[in-house]
């Protein structure tokens, strides 16, 4: 196959960006620029511009021209669909483009990056399903003189400011539920990971999407995001990140009352009952804390585990950790990628160190491997540890698994909810009545029993508590981002107030 050739290696030079404005492309010009080194192989493979205050003004301005030209709101949901799954076809078509682009900036496995993009086209599909179908209500029992609806309309210009940890699928999972009912986006990627975003703009133009419905500006977030999230013009903010990063935008976005939707960090919890599947539950335990090296939202990041079994199954968990292929991120037997920054790898050994101040034991990993050139972090075992503790209670975002005990199902829950957190839960039980009760009773917008992150477009996704406001993916993922009305008709001569 002609494309695995073509992506197989690190390229010698680095890929300069331009940004995306009403359909065309701008050079970084006299803009600062920001070299994106890969972690995977600590090579530059891209340079992004910085852009500025006025390039988010230009952005918006088209944003909002193509919304009032009502060149893609104003079109059939059919004619939408149709778009949506041209756009889900060349996804598909460019998947190992996309895939290698988005391994070189993230340092994740090339296996993960295609299954993402494989994932995000099915999200275009889904969303060309409700293009079609999305509607409101009709009230027909408002009596012979008087008829009612509720309508949905698309809320307007939407700012989305996403993360570095999954550019594509974080885009796939709220960019085809924006345009769906008709919204124009004015979209920031990570200043680190922006390349798939950008050449996300071409394939878009491809399948048909009118220039203005979809502008890319890259840069800083104090600059560039902080910009969209304060712009008076932009009618709704639609914010993927940290919580910390959440907070600054849901305030900026005050400027003018703009709706919000906010998916933030998580620490969750996997709960693993003595009468669980054991060899299951640790493979996936294992699972759960290295995926996407454990830089990611839902992340089972704390294990709380019935004390009459911790000691097999801690043993169980590290033989899966030891055999975890660490490696080339171009090889698609790899398993586990690379820490996406120097600091935030210094930010995770600080943790492991700082859990061993607190009293817990490093059972495996806290070390850094080397391998290609990359930065990595072996996976990491904290036992010992107690639900008060900072590492039990702060977003790490590696491969660090704190390891809590419990001896009854009720506090096993209290210890799960004892969180400023409720994104993602596990829970791992053979038992559908402890199953069904610990599912019920967990504080968490995403909750698997015997599973851990599995997910897909039709249900929606979103945390309690300081995890976030608002719910993406699903037909939920699509109405957030309509403005609904309600609407009076009167049927016949007016019963008049003044006789
Ligand atoms: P971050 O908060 O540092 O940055 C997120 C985005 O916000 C980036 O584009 C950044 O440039 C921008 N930004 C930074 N300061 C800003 C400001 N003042 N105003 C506006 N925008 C600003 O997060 P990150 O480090 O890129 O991503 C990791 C975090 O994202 C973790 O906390 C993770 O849990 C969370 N996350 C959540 C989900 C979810 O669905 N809940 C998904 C992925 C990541």
């Amino acid at each position: 196959m002609e494309h695995v050739t073509a992506f197989a290696a690190v390229p010698e030079t680095v890929r300069a960006f331009g940004f995306f404005i009403d359909g065309t492309w701008r050079d970084a010009a006299e803009r600062e620029t920001m070299v994106r080194r890969s972690p995977a192989f600590g090579r530059d493979v891209t340079s992004v511009a910085l852009c500025t205050r006025a390039d988010v003004d230009e952005a918006v301005a088209a944003a909002r021209k193509a919304f009032r030209a009502r060149s893609w709101a104003g079109i059939g949901g059919a004619d939408r669909a149709a778009v949506l799954l041209g756009v889900a076809r060349i996804i598909r078509q460019r998947a190992e483009e996309l895939a290698f682009w988005e391994t070189l900036e993230t340092g994740k496995p090339i296996s993960q990056s295609r299954a993402e993009i494989a994932d995000a086209a099915g999200h275009y599909e889904y969303c060309a399903g409700i293009a079609q179908s999305l509607s409101g209500e009709a009230f027909n029992t408002h009596g012979d003189d008087m008829f009612g609806v509720v309508t949905r309309e698309p809320v307007g210009v939407v700012g989305l400011i996403n993360p570095w940890n999954f550019p594509f699928i974080v885009l796939a999972e709220r960019l085809p539920y924006i345009l769906a009912s008709g919204n124009s986006v004015v979209v920031k990627p990570s200043e680190m990971t922006s390349a798939t975003t950008l050449m996300f703009a071409d394939l878009l133009k491809e399948a048909g999407l009118p220039d203005g419905v979809y502008n890319v500006v890259t840069g800083t977030g104090p600059v560039v995001g902080q910009a969209i999230a304060e712009h008076r013009d932009v009618d709704m903010i639609s914010f993927t990140g940290s919580t910390r990063t959440g907070e600054a935008v849901l305030k900026a976005s005050a400027s003018n009352f703009k709706k919000a939707s906010l998916e933030l960090g998580g620490k969750n919890p996997q709960i693993v009952f003595a009468d669980a599947d054991l060899d299951d539950a640790a493979d996936g335990v294992a699972f759960g804390l290295c995926f996407n090296a454990g830089q990611c939202c839902v992340s089972g990041s704390r294990l709380i585990v019935e004390e009459t079994v911790a000691e097999r199954f801690q043993a169980l968990v590290l033989d899966k950790l030891s055999r975890i292929r660490i490696g080339d991120c171009l090889d698609p037997e790899t398993q586990l990628g690379a820490i996406v920054s120097d600091q935030q790898c210094e930010k995770i050994l600080g943790y492991v160190k700082l859990g061993e101040e607190e009293g817990a034991t490093v059972a495996c990993g806290g070390n850094t491997v080397a391998v290609s050139g990359g930065r990595f972090i072996a996976p990491t075992l904290l036992t010992g540890v107690r639900n008060d503790m900072r590492v039990a209670r702060e977003e790490i975002f590696g491969p660090v698994l704190c390891m809590i005990t419990f001896s009854t199902a009720g506090e096993a829950l209290e210890i799960a909810n004892d969180s400023p957190y409720g994104l993602g839960a596990s829970i791992w039980t053979k038992d559908i009545d402890k199953a069904l009760r610990a599912m019920r009773g967990v504080q968490a917008g995403r909750t698997w029993v015997n599973t851990t992150i599995a997910g897909g477009p039709g249900q929606p996704v979103g945390g309690f508590k300081q995890s976030g406001i608002g719910r993406e993916g699903g037909r939920m993922g699509v109405e957030e981002y309509t403005e609904v009305k309600s609407v009076h008709i009167a049927i016949g001569k007016r019963k008049h107030w003044v006789t």
